[in-house]
Parts: structure tokens; sequence; C-alpha cells
């Protein structure tokens, strides 16, 4: 049955919101997308997308256009930072040929969904700052233009600090982690190949990447911090800011250091998994629902997961909103918790101070020497999850009803 009886809004113009805006158009949905700012332009700089959010870009026909802008990833190499020296090879190419793991520069992946919605049909309307959602009793998003805007279906898209969140769960702020992060775009000198370098220094790292085709590589650089006191949650940065926290950082990274004339920081911030994803027509995506440190790079992965996800439960039972949402949450909590956490734990194996860090990269080193396979398959979890392929709606149909009998 198709969607064109329902009217749906969705908060936020990010991956996760522009995804769902243009699944559930492609259903035949009216879908209007309301975003604060005044154009859909993307600071950040790249996203490491992985195999199981290409599998969504795959089926909504968008993977070959970002694939010739965005290189493919070979492998995830682990280096000790005074020098560069390897500590572990996470051989993609080898021992997950069949996988797409792709670097990807945030603005070109924006600008194809956004792109690829607006075709369809979508409505974007920018300059629509969300105040709050009210439930009267359908909920209502108040806009800081005056204006109310409502639908039979609204999505809280909104990103870590949302709005359509509190709506639907106690009262907090987003927690800082004790950790901050610099990205900046550098020029390749350095003729880095296709693959993420990460360079583990205590209680610091720098990830880098080439992005586009590959003249440029991306750097995010990790330091923890005990206090964010910045009202915003990412500022323009000095850049000897950034150096002098990164000097002891030798070879390639202490090179790729040097370029830096241009940085963002930011402060990371977290919410634990909202316990309330969904309330009468009112339901939460992406990082709204779910915010994750960067250090699994799943965020935006699981946005387009929400997304596919959140569409199939809709067309399931489109004429009850209420199950099709409770069929969503049942659907994707449990992967997103464990998602979260995983990142949460990676923080601190990259950070290891001495005299711990010596003997753990010893261990990671024997370790891909003598298992070097089952270090990338450890992850299949993650990456092999293909939300595409597992009848998604017949399955969350189950799990819903299974959830309402409890
Ligand atoms: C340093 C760093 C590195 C990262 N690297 C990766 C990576 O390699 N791979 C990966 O998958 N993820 C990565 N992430 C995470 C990823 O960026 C996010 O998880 C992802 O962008 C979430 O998408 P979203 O659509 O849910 O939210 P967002 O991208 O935050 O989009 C929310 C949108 O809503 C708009 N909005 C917010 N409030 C309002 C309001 N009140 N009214 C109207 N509009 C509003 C915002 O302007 C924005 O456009 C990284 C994050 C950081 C900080």
């Amino acid at each position: 049955m198709a969607l064109d009886h329902l009217n749906i809004t969705i908060a936020g113009a990010g991956i996760g919101g522009l995804t769902a805006a243009l699944i559930l158009r492609r259903m035949g949905a009216e879908v209007t997308v309301l975003e604060q700012a005044e154009a859909i332009s993307e600071v950040g700089a790249g996203l490491q997308i992985s195999p199981n959010g290409m599998a969504v870009l795959r089926k909504l026909g968008l993977q070959d256009d970002l694939i010739w802008r965005s290189p493919r990833a070979r492998a995830v190499v682990l280096r000790s930072h005074r020098q560069g020296q390897e500590v572990l090879r996470l051989d993609l190419e080898q021992y997950a040929s069949d996988l797409n793991f792709y670097f990807v520069h945030r603005a070109d992946l924006i600008q194809i969904l956004a792109d690829a919605a607006r075709e369809e049909g979508v409505q974007i309307r920018l300059l629509q700052k969300v105040l709050r959602v009210e439930h009267n009793p359908k909920p209502v998003l108040q806009l800081a233009n005056g204006a109310q805007c409502g639908g039979d279906l609204i999505i809280g898209a909104d990103g870590l600090h949302s709005k359509a969140r509190k709506a639907l769960n106690e009262a907090g702020q987003p927690r800082f982690t004790g950790q901050v992060a610099w990205r900046a775009i550098v020029p390749n000198t350095s003729e880095l190949p296709n693959e993420a370098q990460v360079f583990m220094g205590p209680g610091r790292h720098l990830v880098a990447y080439p992005l586009r085709d590959g003249s440029k590589v991306n750097l995010v650089a990790v330091q923890e911090r005990k206090a964010w006191a910045d009202e915003g949650w990412h500022i323009q940065d000095a850049p000897e800011n950034v150096k002098t926290a990164f000097a002891s950082f030798g070879g390639v990274a202490g090179q790729l250091m040097n370029q830096i004339d241009e940085v963002m920081l930011w402060g990371l911030f977290r919410h634990p998994v909202a316990t309330n994803w969904h309330r009468g027509a009112l339901v939460l995506l992406g990082d709204a629902a779910h915010p994750t440190l960067p250090f699994m790079a799943q965020g935006a992965n699981l946005a387009l997961e929400d997304a596919w996800v959140l569409g199939q439960c809709i067309k399931a039972s489109p004429s009850d909103i209420p199950a099709a949402l409770a069929c969503y949450q049942a659907c994707r909590k449990d992967r997103a918790e464990k998602v979260v956490d995983a990142a949460t734990s990676n923080a601190w194996k990259y950070h290891l101070r001495p005299p711990l860090n010596w003997p753990a990269h010893q261990i990671l080193r024997t370790a891909g020497r003598l298992a070097p396979a089952r270090m990338v398959q450890q992850f299949d979890w993650i990456y092999r999850h293909n939300v595409t392929e597992q009848g998604a709606s017949g399955k969350a149909t189950e799990k819903a009803k299974e959830t309402e009998q409890a």
C-alpha cells in the first residue's frame, strides 16, 4: 500500500533526516524537512561509510554517485605515535574483500541525499529552527519564527541536541565525555595510500585518511581533556592548539599536523541511548535517539540503517503509525546500544599511557601476526549487518508484537 495519505514532517536535514525523507517520499508520502541552518552545507569533513551504511545507499541507487567521488578503504592501520611504527594492520582488501568501505566527504554525501530527495519532491525548508515539540495530543513542532508544524508523522532527526528527544524522554543535558576532536583537511603531500591510519599516543590519537581524488587528507585528532567550557559544541580553533597538543607525534603524523592551517574543534558529548524513541506520531532517528562517540565511525551509518528500517516498518503498517513506530524501536534499539557501547570502549584502547601501552601494543602485534583474518572479522557483526536484506518489516512486526505482549 502506498503512503500517499501520509503527511510527514522531519526535523533536521542531516544524513538521517534526508535519507528518511527520500525513502518515505519514494513510498508515496508527502514529506517536508525543516532545517535550522541557512544552507545545506556541512562543517566537518570526512566520514567513513562502512558496508552496513553502504547497503542502504546501494538500495537507494546512490552508491555509484558516491563512490566515484570517494576512495575505497583498503586497510585500517594502527600505529604508535612517535615514529608511526606499525602495530596492527586490519587488511580489508585481503580479509574483507567482498565488503565496501569508503572514505567519504560529508558534503558529498549530504549533497547526493539532498539532490535525490528534492528530485523526488521532498520539500526542504531552511532557516526553520524547532524550539520544542508539544503533544496536543498530536505532536506539533513550535518553530523559532513563530510558526507551528504538524503532520501524520513527525520524525526528530535533529541530532545530539534534539528537541524531539526532550519531548519523549526525561530532561537531561548531553554529558561531556572528557574528550575533544579537532577536524581538518590538509594536502596529501605525504602520499598516504587509501588506508585509515590511526596514530595512538598517551591520552590522544590521530586518524588520517585520504578524501576525494586522494589529493587531500582528512584528520581527526582526539585528545582527553577535563572540561569543555564553550557554549557551542563545535568552534573554530587556532591551529597552534592542536599542533601543541600533538607535538610528540612524529613521522608522518607530525608532517600531517604541520600542514594544518584551519581547524574546527568539537567537544565530544553523549546522551545514553534514549529510553523512548516514539510516542503517538512522533519518533526519533539517528543521533537524536543514540548519539555515539566517533571511535567506531558508526554514527552516520546507524542513521542510514535507522532510516531504512523506519521506512520498512511504516510500509508494513501504514494505517497504524504507533504500531509501525513500536516495531521500528524494537528492531533498532538493541543494535544501537551495542554499537554505541563498542565505540565507547574503543576510546581507552587508543589512549593507553606508559607502562600499559607497550605490552598492549605487543599483544596487538602478536594477534595481528597470528590471526590477521580474525582481527578483521571480529567486527563482522557491525559491518555485515544488512538491514536491506533482513526482511526488516516482517521481523520487525513480529518483534513489535512480542514487545507489546511482554
Ligand atoms: C569527530 C567526529 C567524527 C565522526 N566520524 C564519523 C564517521 O567516520 N562515520 C560515521 O558513520 N559517523 C561519524 N561521526 C558521527 C556522525 O557525524 C553522526 O552520527 C551523524 O552525522 C548523525 O546524523 P544525524 O542525521 O542523526 O544528525 P546530524 O548530522 O547532527 O544532523 C542533524 C541536523 O538537524 C539540524 N537541527 C538540529 N537541531 C535543529 C532544530 N532545533 N531545528 C531544526 N533543525 C535542527 C542540524 O542543523 C543538522 O542538519 C563522527 C562524528 C564526529 C563528531
